[in-house]
């Protein structure tokens, strides 16, 4: 099989795929409160979701993260799961991985580490249980905290991913480093991005600069740049007291795309090149008209990324949320 290469010389070994665009959580920056959802029949079954990860990892992708929406809340995950560690088993996949809320994690953790998955991103923005109400809307923190503790005695290495926001966890940086911490847990921030349409909320005010973050962590810490790459928008440093390893993400501020090495994948198989932009390809067509072929599917996968953009738009430099994305990150997966 020819590997996928861009235009611009970079290898596609990363995908992230979206199982589905629901989610039991409302975050004010991700959903608004009264978001309509696809109907069941657009969605990629998991049988459908199988063939087409299972092309991509024909093609040479090595890693695999599944995302949504909340894709713990995806009715038969666990099956998809189970079907996916065929390709750790036969060394095709290198890391099955996923990005979580954590809601569902007390039930899961043990299925997911006998499917072979060994790490696990939980979104986590704030430890106090009136805020995370606030900033989830439906969520509930005891239960979130529940699913951590359940994801490290199950053997998952946990990440926490927090959205930087101004206002609202700005004060709780040091409790959330300190936190993390203590449970031998790496943080990552993540710049708050210009997705969706999700009501009054207004970007500009909620924006805090990745690098005042870092500024004020040195005040307390020694801070060392890492090397470390990941192919994506991620930066690391390691706090020298505590050992730990802290992240950001930067879309906004840094410039990543040279070094991207992923695509996105819907719960309705279209193929997005680009977070931040809107090119994408449907490949659900050459996966539906031909159930027993997958020739079509694959040139349709080499079609679109022969279209990968070099880079994205986002800009908020010139006070204004500069190319602004009208699809909810829920969407495409984060
Ligand atoms: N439901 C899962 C979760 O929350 O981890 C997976 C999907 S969620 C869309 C993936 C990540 O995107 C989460 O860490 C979330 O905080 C982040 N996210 C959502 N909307 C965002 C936005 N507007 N800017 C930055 N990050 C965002
Ligand atoms: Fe749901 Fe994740 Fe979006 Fe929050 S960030 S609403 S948990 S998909």
């Amino acid at each position: 099989m020819t590997p996928l290469i861009d235009p611009f010389a970079r290898a596609i070994t990363y995908l992230r795929v979206s199982v589905t665009d629901r989610c039991d959580f409302r975050c004010v920056y991700c959903m608004s409160e009264n978001m309509t959802f696809l109907p069941k029949a657009e969605l990629l079954s998991l049988e459908e979701l199988d063939r087409m990860c299972s092309a991509f990892i024909g093609l040479g992708v090595q890693k695999l993260r599944i995302t949504g929406g909340e894709p713990l809340v995806r009715k038969g995950i666990i099956t998809f799961f189970n079907a996916m560690s065929r390709h750790l088993d036969s060394g095709a996949l290198q890391e099955l991985t996923l990005t979580t809320n954590g809601s569902q994690l007390e039930r899961f953790a043990d299925d997911l580490h006998a499917a072979g998955v060994r790490r696990v991103n939980v979104s986590l923005d704030t430890l106090d249980q009136d805020k995370f109400a606030q900033i989830t809307r439906w969520g509930r923190l005891p239960q979130v905290l529940r699913g951590i503790d359940a994801a490290q005695a199950a053997g998952l290495r946990v990440k926490i991913n927090a959205v930087a926001l101004k206002g609202f966890n700005d004060c709780e940086l040091f409790t959330l480093t300190e936190w993390c911490a203590s449970r031998d847990i790496d943080l990552t921030w993540i710049e708050v991005m210009p997705m969706g349409d999700i009501g009054n909320e207004n970007r500009l005010d909620q924006y805090w600069a990745l690098s005042d973050l870092r500024t004020r962590l040195a005040e307390r810490y020694t801070v060392t740049d890492l090397a470390e790459r990941s192919g994506g928008p991620a930066r690391y440093v390691r706090l020298e007291e505590t050992g730990q390893k802290i992240g950001f993400i930067t879309p906004l501020t840094h410039n990543f795309c040279e070094s991207c090495n992923r695509v996105r994948l819907t719960c309705t198989g279209q193929l997005y090149m680009c977070l931040g932009q809107e090119d994408m390809a449907d490949l659900r067509p050459a996966l539906r008209n031909h159930p027993d072929d997958d020739a079509p599917l694959v040139q349709a996968i080499h079609a679109a990324i022969a279209a990968k953009p070099k880079g994205h738009d986002f800009d908020y430099s010139r006070q204004r949320a500069d190319g602004q994305m009208p699809r909810h990150m829920s969407h495409t997966g984060g």
